[in-house]
C-alpha cells in the first residue's frame, strides 16, 4: 500500500531496534504527524517482565513528548518481525484509546499484507475520559 510506505518503511528500521532478549518478539512503530514528522519506537524488554514497553506505546510517547496532540496524528503503523500481522497489546489499545483519534489510520503489516484499521475498530466500548 504505497499510500503508507513511508511509515511502514520507518516502522520496519525501528524494529531492528527492538530490545527483546527475553521474547527475541521484534516490533517497529512509526506515528506520522500531520505536518510531515516522524517519531519511531521499538519494543523494549527488561528482566522485570511487566517493565516491557511495546513499539506503538514508545512511538506514541515520543509524539506527545514532542508536543503533539491526537488531532495532529496522521497515522501509525505498527510491523513485526515475522510474517503474522501485529495488533497492539490490550495496554497499548487503552493507550491509543486516549490518544488518538477514533478514526486515525492504524496501519498493520507484513512484508505480504496491510490491514488499514483503526482503534475504534480495535477496542469498542472503551473506558475512556468519558466514562469518569
Ligand atoms: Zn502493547
Amino acid at each position: 500500500m504505497v499510500k503508507y510506505n513511508d511509515i511502514l518503511s520507518r516502522a520496519y528500521k525501528a524494529m531492528e531496534n527492538a530490545y527483546a532478549p527475553y521474547s527475541n518478539f521484534f516490533v517497529g512503530a512509526c506515528v506520522k504527524t500531520k505536518d510531515g514528522n516522524y517519531f519511531i519506537g521499538a519494543n523494549v524488554e527488561n528482566a522485570s517482565y511487566g517493565l516491557t514497553n511495546c513499539a506503538e506505546r514508545n512511538a506514541i510517547f515520543q509524539a506527545y513528548s514532542n508536543g503533539y496532540r491526537q488531532d495532529d496524528i496522521e497515522a501509525i503503523a505498527i510491523v513485526g518481525k515475522g510474517n503474522t500481522l501485529i495488533t497492539p497489546c490490550g495496554a497499548c489499545r487503552q493507550v491509543l484509546v486516549e490518544l488518538l483519534k477514533r478514526d486515525t489510520p492504524i496501519v498493520l503489516g507484513t512484508k505480504d499484507e496491510v490491514v488499514v484499521t483503526n482503534i475504534e475498530e480495535l477496542m469498542p466500548m472503551s473506558f475512556t475520559s468519558d466514562s469518569l
